[in-house]
């Protein structure tokens, strides 16, 4: 391979998109547009607004939503990109699963496999949460199966 060629590389990524505290609806849309005009991102797909019942957790109805984006930052600048926003967004974790006023995790980085202590992808549960699968499925139908989709089936979610 030439020399920078590396550095040039891009990589198609999947962020899910999720808010329950604030106007949720309006942090996710601004969220997908502040992200897409990250230097290193472009908005690729974007799936349409999903409203779930916390899952395993309490507070209000979720957004959710989830976006593919063609990247050249590698996965841990996309995780630190990603994380600044939530903080910029006033996210607070007090606990596990508290009430966010955004949560961005990486569903995908390519067919990348990372296990370090600070990211883990494909992120380890994204199989088992229908506010990833049904939004993803409707962008990356290759990506989920009906067996999946069946297996969340209990999982109230609808889109808005
Ligand atoms: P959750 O989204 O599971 O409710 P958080 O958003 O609070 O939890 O994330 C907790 C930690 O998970 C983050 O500090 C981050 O370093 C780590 N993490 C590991 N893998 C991922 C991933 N694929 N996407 C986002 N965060 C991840
Ligand atoms: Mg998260």
């Amino acid at each position: 391979m030439a020399a920078g060629t590396l550095g040039n590389m891009k990589v198609v990524a999947y962020v899910a998109l999720g808010s329950n505290l604030g106007d949720s609806q309006s942090i996710v849309l601004a969220a997908i547009k502040e992200l897409s005009e990250k230097p290193g991102l472009r908005l690729l797909a974007q799936s349409g607004l999903f409203s779930s019942k916390p899952h395993e957790a309490s507070g209000a109805d979720y957004v959710n939503a989830v976006i593919a984006l063609e990247c050249s930052l590698n996965a841990l600048e996309l995780l630190q990109v990603t994380q600044d926003m939530e903080l910029g967004y006033g996210r607070v974790r007090s606990f596990v699963n508290a009430p966010r006023t955004l949560d961005l995790d990486l569903i995908f980085y390519g067919s990348a496999k990372i296990q370090s202590p600070w990211l883990v992808v494909p992120h380890p549960r994204w199989a088992e949460r229908a506010f990833v699968l049904k939004p993803l499925h409707c962008i990356a139908p290759h990506l989920v199966t009906h067996e999946m989709l069946e297996k969340v089936s209990a999982q109230v979610i609808e889109r808005i």
